[in-house]
């Protein structure tokens, strides 16, 4: 049998439920893994297609080959995420929402063999629209050589810019200096991929593969909406 409510008891829950549920309910960083709060973006929408495109078929056909397997591990996260084809990029500016849109540029970041990935900033509600991708061009010309590992590492990093994630460097030796590699490591080795400014499975086939704390990531910006009532 169940007993009625006191009155004052069922006032209570009426004004919890009242409550703004972000505070409570949005996780912003985990171990290795962390949300890109300061450009706003704390959750991915569940319902959303989120579509990575090319400048260029030519980029399309460059680039697919090293996105297929993270793709793959995001959607089995929940993330229903595709590669689509060609459109016009401005790196300036964001494009259709739930774009996430790769170009090639000649040091975007204005340092040598650096690529950039970043979200639309301060999206409504924080859930994130997509985003911008910048392939350091000297990649492919020879003027920087860079390992095949770290190649499709990187080439997955900065789409995960793009959809939310953000470096999850810490300061793990304690020397009051978050430094480049400083990232917590699984125990077969691999840090995240999202460690700055490189980090992942060095040995195939893992190289090019979201490891567990991205997947991690990416499930808190999909938990995050969920929390929030965002389809
Ligand atoms: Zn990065």
């Amino acid at each position: 049998m169940h007993k009625a409510l006191p009155v004052a008891a069922a006032l209570a829950v009426c004004a919890l439920a009242a409550l703004p549920t972000q505070a409570a309910t949005v996780t912003t960083k985990g171990r290795g893994w962390k949300l890109t709060t300061q450009l706003g973006v704390t959750s991915l929408s569940p319902g959303r297609q989120y579509t990575i495109t090319f400048a260029t078929s030519a980029m399309k056909t460059r680039y697919t080959p090293y996105l297929t397997a993270a793709v793959s591990q995001a959607k089995a996260a929940g993330l229903k995420l595709a590669i689509g084809g060609v459109e016009p990029v401005n790196p300036a500016k964001c494009g259709p929402v739930g774009h996430i849109q790769f170009t090639e540029l000649y040091r975007p970041l204005g340092r040598a063999g650096y690529s950039q990935g970043m979200p639309c900033p301060n999206p409504s509600k924080g859930v994130g629209t997509g985003g911008i991708v910048a392939i350091d061009s000297e990649y492919w010309d020879g003027t920087w050589p860079i390992p095949a590992y770290k190649l499709r590492n990187t080439l997955v990093h900065e789409p995960l810019h793009a959809l939310g994630l953000d470096h999850p460097n810490l300061d793990l030796n304690k020397d009051g200096k978050t430094a480049d590699y400083e990232c917590v490591a699984a125990p077969s080795g691999e840090t995240p991929i999202m460690c700055s400014p490189n980090g992942g499975y060095r040995t195939a086939p893992g190289t090019g593969r979201l490891t567990g704390f991205d997947l991690d990531g990416l499930k808190a910006l999909l938990a995050n909406a969920r929390a929030q009532g965002i389809k």
